[in-house]
């Protein structure tokens, strides 16, 4: 199973793809974890992602491409994963495609979770107050927000048109989220 998780800014994709990746028994890769991790150990990978970071900006993609093809090459991804946060770009798309055609697969689904613009600010607000993520002040979030409308939303029409986008309502609370996510993935044949 190969999936990805979009979504604006804190429409949960990060607690989505810990469910739906233990439902299917593949890894959840999030590049922002990923990230955050190496800025957490003061790596020269999370140096250059954490000014970006930090602005609410996309991280190159050069740089975060080559961060994704290092971690689905590892032996834990091989049966599947689901990539949360990536691809984020129309270059990103390109790349992920070539990741995947090269191992002779394909993209199972790309699913989207949609919540309204009013839920999605009061979620991040209070993400800030409990986690203390250092891009949850309102200017970055809005930032964030602008970042995404302009380069990530793109993509959803981009996989709508090759049949594999599953949109699912992200309203309510998280385990209705986590059925409806599994009932739209249930029935999709696996590859
Ligand atoms: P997230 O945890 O998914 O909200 O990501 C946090 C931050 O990490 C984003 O605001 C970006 O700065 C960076 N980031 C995560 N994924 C990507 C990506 N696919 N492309 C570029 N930057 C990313």
């Amino acid at each position: 199973m190969r999936l990805i998780l979009m979504g604006p800014p804190g429409a949960g994709k990060g607690t989505q793809a810990t469910f739906v990746a233990q439902h299917f028994g593949i890894p959840a890769i999030s590049t922002g974890d990923i990230f955050r991790a190496n800025v957490g150990q003061g790596t020269p990978l999370g140096l250059e992602a954490q000014k970006y970071m930090d602005a609410g900006e996309y991280v190159p993609d050069e740089v975060t491409n080559k961060m994704v093809r290092n971690r689905i090459d590892e032996p834990d991804a091989k049966p599947g994963f689901l990539l949360d946060g990536y691809p984020r770009t129309t270059a990103q798309v390109a790349e992920l495609d070539g990741m995947i055609s090269f191992t002779g697969h394909r993209l199972d689904a790309a699913v989207v979770l949609t919540v309204n613009a009013e839920e999605l600010v009061q979620r991040l607000l209070q993400r800030a107050e409990k986690d203390g993520r250092t891009d949850d002040t309102e200017d970055v979030i809005r930032r964030r927000q602008e970042v995404y409308a302009e380069q990530t939303e793109p993509l959803i029409e981009v996989y709508r048109s090759r049949g594999v986008l599953v949109e699912v309502d992200g309203m309510g609370e998280v385990d209705e989220v986590t059925a409806r996510i599994f009932a739209a993935l249930d029935d999709l044949p696996q590859s």
